[in-house]
């Protein structure tokens, strides 16, 4: 953090600002040249409250040096971070394919998804028990049955499953049960609940909020690490824009954008970005093709039939074209699936 000293400040007014940096626990690096006197913050100034120094009389500017996440900065980790879950990863060279439908609904249902994505190629299985939908009135999942279906796939298909959180009342149930927890878009900045997934050392895939910035996505990973559980994976879900043709704006501009701000693996999620079938195909090759190191994809059996997200949700037959489209494009970004 660097402190532009106003012309008129009195020396007593910059002796107190520097008493006051030192009483942060940081060094004062002073630089006075003939039209700018400077003093640079040396230190850890991540706790610091902009507004200390732009309320004081003697400072004209502040101006931030370094972002505000450390842990997720690629400054202060340089090489990628590479999620293991179980004999699976996700952030490595192999791209993370993580598809099912929107919300369990049976047991038929889910293991029949998760057979034919599993054929197809697919390393993970998802699946809402818990759904976080508009209207109150609107199909809420299965909850714990969820679960326990999604459990039930999992033993038949060896897939690891991936279901979203939306309570700290859960967290137990999802530690024991659950290999990937999500945090959907709309608890994004909940931030009791990433402080408790902080705790554990589950992996979690973080979804972008509906209105966030990249940085303020960056800051929600900050909550999970700062309590020690590194293990986050970031999703772009589509951003809320202008546009009412798509569901949400995919940015795509996200995957080099966080690539080059941050060490951790970023997955696109052209399902939610869209909100219509026909398009996941073009985004999810766009995606393999921008540097995601993974998509998350809706597949259900039935969209027509489906309780939740059918309209975005691709047939099996559908996902099985696209993979191997997919394995193509991966190699030619010296990747694989
Ligand atoms: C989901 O993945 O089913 C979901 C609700 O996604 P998002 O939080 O991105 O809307
Ligand atoms: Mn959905």
């Amino acid at each position: 953090m660097i402190l532009v000293i106003r012309k008129q400040a009195s020396e007593k007014e910059i002796e107190d600002v520097k008493k006051k940096i030192h009483s942060l626990g940081c060094e004062v690096h002073e630089s006075v040249g003939v039209n700018c006197h400077i003093l640079g913050i040396v230190g850890d100034t991540s706790v610091i409250e902009p507004g200390t120094f732009q309320t004081n009389p003697a400072v004209d500017k502040v101006i931030a040096v370094q972002e505000p996440y450390k842990k997720s900065n690629r400054m202060f980790h340089p090489d990628n971070t590479v999620v293991k879950i179980n004999d699976m990863e996700i952030g490595g060279k192999k791209l993370a394919i993580i598809a099912g439908p929107c919300s369990v609904e049976s047991e038929e249902q889910i293991i029949s998804i998760a057979e034919s994505v599993k054929k197809s190629g697919a390393g993970f299985l998802r699946g809402g028990a818990f759904k976080p939908r508009t209207s109150p009135y609107a199909f809420q999942g299965l909850k714990k049955e969820g679960l326990e279906l999604l459990k039930i796939a999992r033993e038949k298909t060896g897939l690891p499953i991936v279901t979203e959180i939306m309570s700290t009342d859960n967290l137990d149930e999802f530690v024991e049960d659950v290999d990937v927890i999500q945090v959907g878009a709309r608890n994004m900045q909940n931030f009791d609940l990433l402080k408790q997934l902080g705790k554990t050392r589950k992996p979690i895939l973080l979804k972008r909020g509906l209105s966030a910035t990249i940085e303020e996505l960056l800051m929600s990973a900050e909550y999970i690490m700062a309590g020690g559980n590194e293990n986050v994976i970031l999703c772009e879900r589509g951003i809320r824009t202008f546009e009412k043709f798509t569901r949400n704006t995919l940015d795509l501009s996200a995957v080099p954008a966080i690539k080059k701000l941050s060490h951790l693996p970023v997955i696109i999620d052209p399902s939610h970005a869209a909100g219509l079938w026909w398009m996941v195909e073009p985004m999810a090759k766009a995606a393999v093709v921008a540097g995601a190191d993974g998509l998350i994809i809706e597949v259900h059996n039935d969209p027509e039939n489906a309780l939740c997200d059918g309209a975005q949700s691709i047939k099996p037959d559908k996902f099985d074209k696209l993979m191997d489209k997919l394995k193509v494009l991966a190699e030619v970004e010296d990747r694989a699936i």
